[in-house]
């Protein structure tokens, strides 16, 4: 899904952190917003996975983490996201999506951000309940080839098993099963969380429902960015 509208929308210079449980429509929204806003969308789970398909020595590292659902360790994290905000590109603005996952990142995205002088300017915290996340994470099938997302129940593909774009096969991740959905909630609810009042002290936090769908979450976002002049 891509906007009406997209490429016209402006949002310069604005720096964004999505945050939420797993299955909150994080990653759906990042797309969808980089591509309306012209803004690169950096998603620390992507770049991971890419890795552990690449078998770098970052994926090497980062594997046994991610398939039991536990966080990778902040120092090889915050690595990444570091060198993601060196980019040209992330000038004119971006969207974190999945990072900082701790308090810890966190504090050193900040202490990163001082030295390049552009902050964070908003945090947006996507709700939702825990069954439907559930729902979402373990039902979710992602094409082996060109990584699009299907979900058995609410985005059937046309054909069992096979991807719509190109035809590949589609799997699911090996940490969308039901336990390792729930160890990730866990992590969530224990590591993730108190960023939500970090956040709401910085007076940045903007709560949404991440049980909206795509389209109806998209112009609640937009509409924000108005309200608050980012847009
Ligand atoms: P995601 O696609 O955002 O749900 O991320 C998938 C997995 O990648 C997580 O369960 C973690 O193992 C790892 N990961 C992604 N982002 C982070 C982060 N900021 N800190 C630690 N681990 C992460």
């Amino acid at each position: 899904y891509v906007p009406d509208g997209a490429k016209q929308r402006g949002l310069n210079g604005v720096n964004i952190v999505l945050l939420g449980p797993p299955g909150a429509g994080k990653g759906t929204q990042g797309v969808v917003l980089s591509k309306s806003y012209q803004i690169p969308h950096i998603s620390t789970g992507d770049i991971l996975r890419e890795a552990v398909k690449s078998g770098t020595p970052l994926g090497k590292k980062a594997k046994m983490f991610m398939d039991s659902g536990e966080l990778v360790p902040d120092e090889v994290v915050v690595g990444i996201v570091v060198d993601s905000l060196g980019r040209d590109d992330t000038k004119k603005g971006y969207i974190l999506d999945g990072f900082p996952r701790t308090l810890k990142q966190a504090e050193e995205l900040d202490a990163a951000l001082k030295r390049i002088v552009s902050g964070i300017d908003m945090a947006l915290y996507f709700e939702i309940p825990e069954d439907i996340a559930i729902e979402r994470l373990t039902g979710r099938r992602v094409c082996k080839k060109c990584g699009a997302n299907f979900h058995v129940k609410n985005i059937p593909p046309k054909k069992e098993g096979i991807c719509d774009k190109c035809g590949a096969e589609l799997f699911q991740r090996p940490d969308d099963k039901l336990e390792t959905v729930k160890n990730r909630l866990k992590v969530y609810e224990l590591q993730t969380r108190p960023l939500i009042e970090y956040y709401t002290k910085k007076g940045i936090l903007k709560k949404v429902s991440g049980a909206l769908d795509v389209k109806d979450l998209f112009k609640e976002l937009c509409q924000i960015f108005s309200d608050t002049k980012l847009a």
